[in-house]
């Protein structure tokens, strides 16, 4: 076995393997690293997997707009199959839902300057549109277990429409078909072993140990480790100059059975959840961190219950079937649990480090699902540029977005950037 590469990475999620497929596809010797048993088991696997728009800045808009474009021409983004299938882009359109506080003019601006398609929509709209769903006003979100939740809606909201909008059917296979990529450009898969130790000589990395006992040297090491981000920084002690931090955040998401009707997808602040249809028709129901809720910040990324809860079913259920008066809420809890890699400002970080070679894709937040097909490019753009010389603290790397021809400032993703000024919640 060649325990050398040029590029490791630390995580196969579908950041991860997006990553490995951009450095193997430029033709650089790749080995990935997973303590799992397989592609997309970590926080991808509990992915809602939604594709939306909606994001505080222009890069960010950007990012989600172009990489729509790549889910949908998925095979021809990855040049081939994954044994004959592929995992598959739903479009169903998103209407988020107006809320107090919300900069509809900004959003809308950046719709403009990204060259999204978008309609504003009132309260008559909404229900003309998709006949189940109720514009009322609730705002703010309450306690379900609250009197107050119950209250009668006191007006109504209009929503920002993107036609464009969707879902992928499987997270973890999507992140499956990166991989299969990957390795047809030769990128070396290595699962159930953990990174315990990061090898360092005169401020370089120069390569990692792992649980197995495996030394694997390398000129670049990338941690895309999701909610186990900040335990790998750590190991590589560079914590000390990083503006912002990564944290894990428990989240639950559930399933109801449909009632027929197609939904888009719901992004509703009013009521502090999102929601979209299944490709069987059911709809998957997330939350959005209403203020009312507390959120459930995790010491040790591993240290957490597994299973979707009765409270988090009732929470985001009862909060749906307001929004969906028509409902059916059964008694069995029917949800997934999975971790959140949060970062001080909802923003992801896709940066270098002042440990020279070592590199991070990580505090994606929970919304960088969507985004797994231009991240890859990105950690490319700012590795080359840094290890041809070029200072990206100072003299930030750009990257050119093929299908929509956009150039996005990377020293938006940096580690020392002033915290950006985002909704503060999984909307980024
Ligand atoms: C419930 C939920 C819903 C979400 N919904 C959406 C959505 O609708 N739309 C959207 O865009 N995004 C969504 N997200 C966010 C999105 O899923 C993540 O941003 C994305 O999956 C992160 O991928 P990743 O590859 O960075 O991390 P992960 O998928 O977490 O992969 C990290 C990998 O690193 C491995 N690892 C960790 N530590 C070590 C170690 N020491 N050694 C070796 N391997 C290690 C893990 O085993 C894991 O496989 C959601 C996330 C969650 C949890």
């Amino acid at each position: 076995m060649n325990n050398t590469a040029d590029v490791v990475v630390i995580g196969a999620g579908v950041i991860g393997c997006s990553v490995a497929y951009e450095f193997a596809r430029a033709g650089r010797s790749v080995i990935v690293v997973d303590r799992a048993s397989g592609a997309g088991q970590g926080s991808t696997g509990a992915s809602s997997a939604v594709v939306r728009f909606n994001y505080s800045t222009f890069t960010g808009v950007a990012a989600a707009w172009e990489s729509r474009q790549a889910w949908e021409a998925w095979e021809e983004h990855l040049g081939g199959t994954d044994e004959g299938s592929l995992a598959k882009f739903h479009r169903t359109g998103g209407i988020v839902l107006d809320v107090e506080g919300m900069d509809i003019q900004g959003s809308c601006r950046l719709f403009d300057d990204v060259g999204v398609p978008y309609e504003r929509w009132t309260a008559t709209d909404i229900r003309h549109r998709f006949p189940s769903i109720d514009p009322a006003r609730y705002f703010p979100p309450k306690p379900v277990d609250s009197e107050e939740f119950w209250d009668a809606a006191d007006g109504e909201i209009g929503a920002t429409w993107t036609p464009d909008a969707g879902f992928i059917d499987d997270a973890s296979f999507a992140a499956h078909n990166l991989l299969a990529a990957a390795q047809r450009h030769g990128a070396d898969f290595r699962f159930g072993q953990t990174v315990v130790a990061i090898d360092t000589e005169q401020g370089r990395v120069t390569g990692i140990r792992t649980s197995k006992g495996d030394s694997i040297s390398c000129d670049v090491l990338i941690n895309v480790a999701g909610p186990h981000s900040a335990v790998i920084n750590e190991l590589a002690g560079v914590l000390d100059d990083f503006r912002i931090r990564t944290r894990p955040l428990r989240q639950e998401v559930h399933e109801l059975p449909g009632d027929g009707n197609e939904y888009p997808l719901v992004a509703d602040l009013d009521l502090g959840i999102y929601f979209r249809r299944t490709p069987a028709g059911n709809l998957l129901v997330g939350g959005a961190e209403p203020e009312c809720d507390p959120l459930e910040w995790l010491g040790d990324p591993d240290d957490f219950n597994p299973r979707a809860t009765r409270d988090g079913y009732e929470a985001q259920a009862y909060r749906a079937a307001r929004r969906v008066p028509e409902l059916n809420i059964p008694s069995a809890v029917r949800g997934i649990a999975g971790v959140y890699d949060v970062s001080s400002d909802w923003v992801p970080i896709y940066d270098r480090t002042n440990l020279d070679g070592y590199y991070v894709a990580i505090g994606t937040s929970g919304n960088q699902f969507k985004n797994a097909p231009v991240v890859g490019g990105f950690l490319r753009s700012i590795v080359e540029t840094t290890e041809a010389g070029v200072d990206h603290d100072q003299t930030p790397a750009h990257h050119l977005l093929p299908r929509t021809g956009i150039t996005v400032n990377l020293g938006d993703y940096s580690r020392l950037r002033e915290p950006s000024t985002t909704a503060g919640n999984v909307m980024g």
